[in-house]
C-alpha cells in the first residue's frame, strides 16, 4: 500500500519537478538537524544510534543546545543502565554529534531536517537560507506539524516560482512525540516535492528504523486530520454534557483498545497544540465540522493547557 500511495504521489510529482537526481538513503553520510528540543533531539539521537549516521546538530540558542546534547547523554545512559545497550554503543553515538550555533555549518549534509518552532517566517526564513547554504544534491525536509509543505517549498525558490530546482527537493518527514519510541512517520509531499526527493525520504526513515506514511500536502496531513476531530468531538461531548470526563475517556481506552481516552490524550499533547491545530483545519478547508470547541478555547484561555500546565482535564 505504502509503495502505491509513494507511486501515485511521486508520478503527480514528477508532473511538475525537477527530475534531478537526490542521493538515495544509503547514501546519505551526513544529516543536519536544526532545533535541538524535543523533537530535533530525538531525531539526531535516533539517526545517530539506529542508523550510524554523523548529525550536524543546530540551535539559535548555545543554551538550549547544551541542554538538548546534556539530554541526549541522559537518554544513552539510561539505555546502557537497562543493558539495551553498552558503553561503547553510547559512547559512539555520543561521538557522531556535532553541535553549533551556525547554520552555515550545514554546508556538507546529504539531508537535513529542520525542527524549529511551529511560526511560519521562522521556518520560509530557514529554508530560503538553506538553499543557498546545503550542497545542490541534498533533501530539505521539515518536522512541521501544520504548515503546508508547499508554503514552505516556495519560500526556497528565491521568487522565482516557476524554478523547482530547489522546491523539488523540500519534502516533510513529520516524526511524531516521542521519537525514539514512536515508529510511525509521515513523509509529506509539496506540490513540488520530486518523485526523488519523496523516494529518498521514505528510504532514509526507513533507514531509521521508522515505519512511514506518504500523504499529499493537505491540512493536518493524515496523523492530525483523524486524530485532532476526535480529541475535538470528546471535549465537545463533555462541553454540551453528553458523558462526563471518565465516561469519555473509559469507552474509549477500553472499548477501542487505547492506551488511554481522548481527554487524557489531549492533556499529554497540550490543549494548545491541540486547539491550533483544529484552527488549521478549521481555517484552511473553511469547513465547520473542523470548528474547536468553545470549552477547548476557554480552557487555553485560562491557562489549563494539560499536563505541561499542572492542570487540564484532569490535575498533575
Ligand atoms: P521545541 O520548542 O522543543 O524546540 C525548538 C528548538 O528550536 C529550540 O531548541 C530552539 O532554541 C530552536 N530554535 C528556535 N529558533 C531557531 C533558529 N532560528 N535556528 C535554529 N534553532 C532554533 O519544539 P519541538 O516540540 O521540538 O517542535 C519542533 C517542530 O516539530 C515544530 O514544527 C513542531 O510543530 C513539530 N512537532 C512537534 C511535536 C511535539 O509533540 N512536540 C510533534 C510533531 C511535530
Amino acid at each position: 500500500m505504502l509503495a502505491r500511495q509513494t507511486l501515485r504521489l511521486s508520478t503527480r510529482a514528477r508532473l511538475f519537478s525537477s527530475t534531478a537526481a537526490r542521493p538515495a538513503a544509503a547514501e546519505v553520510k551526513r544529516l543536519g538537524v536544526i532545533g535541538a528540543g524535543q523533537m530535533g533531539l530525538g531525531i539526531a539521537l535516533v539517526a545517530a544510534q539506529r542508523a550510524n549516521v554523523p548529525v550536524t546538530l543546530v540551535d539559535a540558542s548555545q543554551a538550549s543546545l547544551d541542554k538538548g546534547i546534556a539530554f541526549a547523554e541522559k537518554l544513552l545512559a539510561k539505555d546502557v543502565a537497562k543493558q539495551r545497550i553498552t558503553q561503547e554503543q553510547a559512547d559512539a553515538a555520543r561521538a557522531l554529534f556535532t553541535p553549533t550555533t551556525t547554520l552555515d555549518s550545514l554546508a556538507d549534509v546529504d539531508f537535513v531536517i529542520e525542527a524549529v518552532p511551529e511560526i511560519p517566517s521562522l521556518k520560509f526564513d530557514i529554508f530560503s537560507k538553506l538553499a543557498e547554504i546545503c550542497p545542490k544534491h541534498a533533501i530539505l525536509a521539515t518536522n512541521t506539524s501544520s504548515i503546508s509543505i508547499t508554503r514552505i517549498a516556495a519560500s526556497t525558490t528565491g521568487g522565482r516560482p516557476t524554478d523547482t530546482s530547489n522546491s523539488s527537493r523540500v519534502v516533510s518527514t513529520h516524526f511524531m512525540n516521542p521519537v525514539p519510541i514512536q515508529k510511525g512517520v509521515e513523509i509529506i509531499a509539496g506540490l513540488q516535492t520530486s518523485a526523488a526527493t519523496l523516494e529518498t525520504a521514505v528510504a532514509f526513515c526507513q533507514r531509521l528504523g521508522k515505519v512511514a506514511s506518504v500523504s499529499a500536502d493537505s491540512p493536518g496531513f493524515l496523523a492530525n486530520r483523524i486524530l485532532m476531530p476526535y480529541i475535538n468531538e470528546a471535549v465537545i461531548c463533555l462541553e454540551t454534557g453528553v458523558g462526563d470526563r471518565d465516561s469519555i475517556d473509559a469507552i474509549m481506552k477500553n472499548g477501542t483498545n487505547v492506551p488511554m481516552g481522548p481527554l487524557q490524550l489531549a492533556d499529554f499533547i497540550g490543549l494548545d497544540t491541540c486547539l491550533s491545530i483544529m484552527k488549521v483545519l478549521h481555517e484552511e478547508t473553511g469547513d465547520s465540522k473542523y470548528r474547536p470547541s468553545v470549552l477547548l478555547r476557554n480552557m487555553v484561555d485560562a491557562g489549563w493547557l494539560g499536563k505541561k500546565s499542572g492542570k487540564g482535564f484532569y490535575d498533575y
